[in-house]
């Protein structure tokens, strides 16, 4: 008998997480070996019952009893607290570690997977953007496997001759340039002096994509393509003038590799996240996924625009981050998250979340990103200036 690959689910109740456990639940090789939540108790407790995973971690301790108390009769240890997140993602019985966390919250914990080594699939792009060198060279030193699961870094991958995750692209394999597509959201073609107005559910309403209302707002302002533009220069370690951004609102084409003779390598797919998920658990290999095929004949015509810089600053500000590099990005991802929290909450206009993003990087100075200290203070100052400047309402 060939032995399961046990897997590990860091964000199991969320979109991601819930796309992997479908994806697993398909296949007998895969079996859970732990899940984590923030504080959806009622959702956790139903994927133990379902999965039996040795560990159930919640974040926030103070629903673990609640947890503990609809578990009584499983066999799953609850934990509780964020360090538990590292313990279960760094624990020597499992293989696999799914990084599923929304935003800076889920760091630690798929940094603790990459220095332990671990096969780790990655959707948690902001661990990545917020402390780019430092991960990467993690990854190396552990001597795991990482795989983007993010649909366009996946798609990347795959157009690659071979994988060049942690390699320098520039000048290997003759690869000219990479080109990221984007959606553009909800709002590609709303006028500018409309963007005010509108309101979360609208911007969480993506036109291709069901995701999370965090993931969801950044693609609406486009930010989601910068923090995308960061990733993508980290993972394959290219430079920024490689990398081309394309609106490509159908959502087919998921990225694209140009070479040095004038070839364009794409990943053509329907959008569904089960495709990149089941291609980081089986990869070498391939299995199925349980998304629908492509018909090429009943598809619309496939589009290709530049993004307008003007309407959506907050790619602009992505991409100004990477070439600024240092701790840049980590202080546009800490503004961004408390923009977006602050626009779900309310409290921000949509077309002011960018605002509040450049005001912050206008204001604190971009160091060397020699550890993670110096990462996390800048993290922690970016996230008061950004609460200050909503709370004053003077952005
Ligand atoms: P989501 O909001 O649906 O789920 C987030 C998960 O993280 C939940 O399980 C939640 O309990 C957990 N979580 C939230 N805050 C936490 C905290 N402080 N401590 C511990 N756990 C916490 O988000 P999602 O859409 O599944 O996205 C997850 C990640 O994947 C994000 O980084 C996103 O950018 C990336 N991603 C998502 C998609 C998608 O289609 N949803 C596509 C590409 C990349
Ligand atoms: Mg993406």
């Amino acid at each position: 008998m060939t032995e399961t690959i046990k897997v590990t689910v860091l964000g199991s109740t969320g979109s991601i997480g819930e796309n992997t456990l479908d994806v697993i639940a398909r296949h007998a090789k895969y079996e859970v070996f732990a899940l984590t939540a923030c504080h959806s108790v009622e959702t956790l407790a139903g994927q133990c019952r379902r999965f039996t995973p040795r560990f159930a971690v919640l974040a926030d301790s103070s629903r673990a009893a609640e947890l503990e108390q609809m578990l009584a009769d499983c066999p799953t240890e609850v934990l509780s607290g964020a360090d538990q997140l590292e313990t279960v993602a760094a624990h020597p019985d499992t293989d696999t570690v799914m990084a599923a966390i929304v935003g800076a919250a889920g760091l630690r914990a798929t940094l603790a997977a990459v220095a332990a080594g671990k096969k780790v699939l990655l959707a948690n792009k902001e661990s990545l953007v917020m402390a780019g060198e430092l991960f990467m060279d993690s990854v190396r030193r552990g001597g795991g496997q990482l795989l983007p699961i993010d649909s366009e870094h996946n798609a990347i991958y795959q157009c690659l001759p071979v994988p060049l995750i942690g390699d320098v692209i520039s000048g290997k394999q003759g690869v000219r340039k990479v080109i990221l597509t984007a959606s553009g959201g909800p709002f590609l073609d709303l006028p500018a002096d409309r963007l005010g107005d509108v309101t979360p559910e609208q911007a969480c309403r993506h036109p291709r994509w069901e995701m999370g209302r965090k993931i969801s707002v950044d693609s609406a302002t486009l930010m989601n393509k910068g923090l995308e533009f960061i990733e993508a220069c980290f993972l394959f370690d290219l430079p920024c003038e490689q990398l081309e951004v394309v609106i490509h609102p159908q959502s087919i084409v998921h990225s694209m590799v140009e070479y040095q003779d004038g070839s364009v390598i794409a990943q053509l797919a329907n959008p569904d996240m089960r495709i990149p998920i089941a291609y980081g658990l089986a990869w070498p290999e391939r299995i199925d996924s349980g998304a629908v095929g492509l018909d090429l004949t009943g598809l619309q015509p496939l589009e290709f625009r530049s993004p307008d810089l003007e309407r959506f600053p907050c790619l602009r500000l992505g991409m100004d981050a990477a070439r600024a590099a240092g701790t840049a990005p980590a202080i546009l991802n800490a503004a961004n998250e408390v923009a977006v929290a602050g626009f779900l909450a309310g409290r921000l206009q949509f077309d002011r979340i960018h605002r509040v993003i450049a005001e912050v990087m206008s204001k604190m100075p971009c160091e060397v990103a020699a550890s993670l200290d110096i990462i996390q203070t800048a993290d922690s100052q970016a996230r008061i200036l950004a609460n200050e400047l909503i709370v004053k309402e003077n952005v």
